[in-house]
């Protein structure tokens, strides 16, 4: 039982960081080190399906199937269930930014809810700075208490 309890807190735990790692690996890598991926992603280079941006989705499975593998080697223990937080977050961000807002596949388009057009209104806050060095709402799926009230007022 006591197993259980560790593994779903490695489980959730995993998902919930991860959130921060998107942000400061959005913040710090792909606006700094690695701008040059993240570049086309902000100002559209040519008219292809993939982007440049689109190497940070394999750059950033590797921590999550190196966690899967590492714990399936040993008993399924507590790392396969960061693994497997990291790779649901990694799983749930491509739904988020890259089907739900981005619109790159057909679906999902109608989906609203408050918390799916604040989020919506975030991301789009952040593709409004073109530059390396400007920018905000680098977080993907907690989005920033203002948003909510912008867009709760908006319906009302
Ligand atoms: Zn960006
Ligand atoms: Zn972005
Ligand atoms: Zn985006």
């Amino acid at each position: 039982m006591k197993t259980i309890i560790i593994d779903a807190i490695a489980l959730i735990g995993a998902f919930i960081g991860m959130e921060g790692v998107a942000w400061l690996a959005h913040k710090y890598i792909m606006h700094g080190l690695l701008w040059r991926w993240h570049r086309d992603h902000h100002k559209k280079e040519d008219d292809g399906f993939f982007e440049h941006n689109d190497f940070f989705f394999i750059l950033f499975a590797v921590p999550g199937i190196l966690c899967l593998l590492f714990g399936m080697f040993n008993n399924y223990n507590f790392v396969f269930w960061i693994g497997a937080g990291i790779t649901l977050y990694g799983l749930a961000y491509f739904i988020i930014h890259d089907i739900f807002i981005h619109q790159r596949f057909k679906i999902l388009r109608h989906s609203d809810s408050v918390y799916f057009r604040a989020l919506r209104r975030a991301h789009k806050m952040h593709h409004k700075h073109l530059g390396k060095f400007d920018g905000e709402c680098f977080g993907m799926l907690w989005v920033p208490f203002k948003y909510f009230k912008e867009m709760k007022n908006k319906n009302a």
